[in-house]
């Protein structure tokens, strides 16, 4: 089994990656608040722990993991766009994360194993929160449930901050119920034109933060692997997360692993809707450039270092991803011959490859040795480079191996001069069997003169319309 390796926030380390258990290893991920598109910023996010569910699924076998992703749908910005608009929430939660299904499938992510939103999971955070109040690490004070920084410890340990610097450094909401300013807010009262729900601290909704502590309880218990999120959320939300989930199960671990990804920035800053230097996946989508590109130029850098979006980027990519495509496609890659690689146990990752990646998800050193794999000048040879291509999620189908390739943007090819040109090559390999050379050589030429490109794969003819198709020469031809 090949090692993973992850670097942890928790103990500013790389560890060796230990499961719990490796029949049922287990991720929780911070996921997108659904009021409006995801930018390129959530996107990168996605596509990170993506990549480390594909490299799990391929080392413990995609059964032996759950990775849950929460979909946050009651937010005070929710609220302001349904108040703005005069729409019902729902109707925007709804609409937002189709989007945003939409939007991550076209950069290949797979769906979470689970995706719990947050308004369904309500009686398991009032559970939480009173069992917080009974073990006296939260209090009630005016309509509002805090939690109190002061009962735990360990407050900042993620963070490696102090409750002194924080309460200096942050720009702490100062109320006069709470005890002390960095206490955060389990529980808040709603307004009548607000979403809210019946509690014993009357009708209110919950805090940000505890959604996750008790959405990972409820679905991964108190211990699991890997936690993740982007790095802004380490303070507050992550350190939050531990206080609440180590106070209300003292004798879970929580998470083992803490991962955060850096931030996609714009000109240094890191990209988001409050600066307003955002851009959309859509609109990149929309711009022409194709998933797989757009999952290209994110996976070019290390998740724990900050990047840009540049135009070379892009290019690069582009070019990139569009050569290794044509030289698979070329040497016959396709639904069938993939499928068959697979059956005869013929499909198997680099181990170079496979080492590099789990070393912390280094995907730039993975798509380096991608560069290598590229060389090969059979289909046997290029195998590995199309697993590889695979396991990065930049190919899904691989009916789309034409459209990747470049190759499909040519004529549409009609089903009858489809049929027809099946019949030649059928025509032409009989020939040959009976060692007609000259019938062979003149299906050959007429096939040629229409610009159909035949590439032999294992003693099996495939075509494809050239720059130069013209079905009109098939005309009479058999
Ligand atoms: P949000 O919808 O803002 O709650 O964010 C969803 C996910 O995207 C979280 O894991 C964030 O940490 C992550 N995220 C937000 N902005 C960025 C960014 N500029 N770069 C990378 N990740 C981000
Ligand atoms: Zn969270």
């Amino acid at each position: 089994m090949t090692p993973i390796r992850l670097y942890n926030t928790k103990t500013r380390r790389k560890e060796d990656f230990v499961p719990l258990d490796p029949a049922n290893v287990r991720m929780y991920v911070c996921g997108p608040t659904v009021y409006d598109r995801a930018h390129l910023g959530n996107a990168r996010s996605a596509v990170v722990f993506d990549t480390l569910f594909r490299l799990l699924r391929e080392v413990y076998g995609p059964d032996h993991v759950t990775f849950v992703r929460n979909v946050t749908d009651v937010d005070d910005k929710i609220n302001a766009r349904a108040a703005a608009t005069g729409r019902a929430i729902r109707d925007i939660t709804d609409e937002t994360l189709g989007w945003y299904h939409e939007d991550m499938e076209a950069l290949g992510t797979l769906r979470p194993t689970q995706e719990p939103r947050a308004t369904e999971w309500i009686g398991e955070m009032k559970e939480m929160i009173a069992d917080l109040i009974a073990k006296d690490h939260a209090y009630e004070a005016e309509g509002h449930v805090l939690f109190a920084v002061d009962s735990y410890a360990d407050y900042g340990a993620l963070s490696g901050r102090s409750i002194d610097d924080m309460v200096a450094g942050a720009r702490v909401e100062v109320a006069p119920y709470k005890r002390n300013p960095m206490d955060f807010v389990l529980w808040k009262p709603s307004d009548v034109d607000q979403p809210g729900w019946d509690s014993p601290w009357g009708r209110g909704r919950p805090g940000w933060h505890i959604e996750c502590s008790a959405m990972s309880y409820a679905l991964l218990g108190q211990s699991f692997d890997i936690h993740g999120g982007g790095n802004d959320l380490m303070f507050p939300h992550h350190e939050n997360e531990i206080a609440q989930s180590a106070c209300a199960h003292p004798e879970g671990g929580f998470a083992t692993y803490w991962m955060h990804n850096e931030m996609l920035q714009v000109d240094g800053k890191k990209m988001s809707k409050s600066l307003g230097n955002f851009f959309t996946v859509r609109e990149l989508l929309e711009q022409g450039i194709p998933g797989e590109v757009i999952r290209m130029v994110i996976l070019g850098t290390h998740y724990g270092k900050p990047m840009d979006w540049t135009d070379k980027k892009r290019g690069d990519s582009a070019a990139t991803l569009r050569g290794w495509f044509a030289a698979l496609h070329a040497h016959g890659f396709g639904p069938s011959m993939v499928a068959l690689l697979k059956d005869c146990g013929d499909w198997e990752q680099d181990p170079e490859f496979l080492g590099v990646l789990a070393n912390d998800i280094n995907t730039p050193g993975a798509i380096a040795r991608l560069h290598v794999l590229a060389k090969g000048h059979t289909a046997p040879a290029l195998a590995p480079l199309a697993a590889g291509l695979e396991l990065l999620g930049l190919v899904h189908d691989w009916a789309d191996l034409p459209r990747l390739a470049g190759v499909g943007a040519g004529p549409e090819v009609a089903e009858a001069v489809r049929v027809a040109v099946d019949a030649l090559l059928v025509a032409r390999a009989a020939a040959r069997a009976e060692r007609n050379w000259a019938e062979a050589d003149r299906i050959r030429d007429v096939l040629t003169l229409a610009g159909v490109q035949v590439t032999d794969v294992g003693g099996q003819a495939q075509w494809q319309p050239g720059p130069e198709f013209d079905p009109s020469k098939l005309e009479g031809a058999i």
